[in-house]
């Protein structure tokens, strides 16, 4: 109960990145989480580091592992 609590928590932060394969989080050494968007090195429509939450996005593609993980 408390994982799907958190899973939900993120996913209202971040939006479709949580789920989008082009998308990796990234800790720092203080605890913060960066998404990075890994489809911007070639699609200069994206950020390198997205707005959050992103509710929106032409290169969503969602990832099977990370909506059922
Ligand atoms: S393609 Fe869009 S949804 Fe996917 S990681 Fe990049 S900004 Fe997020």
């Amino acid at each position: 109960m408390r994982l799907a609590m958190s899973r939900d928590s993120t996913t209202d932060r971040v939006g479709l990145c949580v789920s989008c394969e082009h998308a990796r989080s990234i800790q720092s050494a203080r605890g913060s989480t960066f998404w990075l968007c890994e489809a911007s090195k070639s699609d200069s429509r994206l950020r390198k580091y997205p707005q959050l939450p992103v509710r929106q996005c032409v290169a969503y593609r969602a990832d099977a592992e990370k909506q059922h993980g």
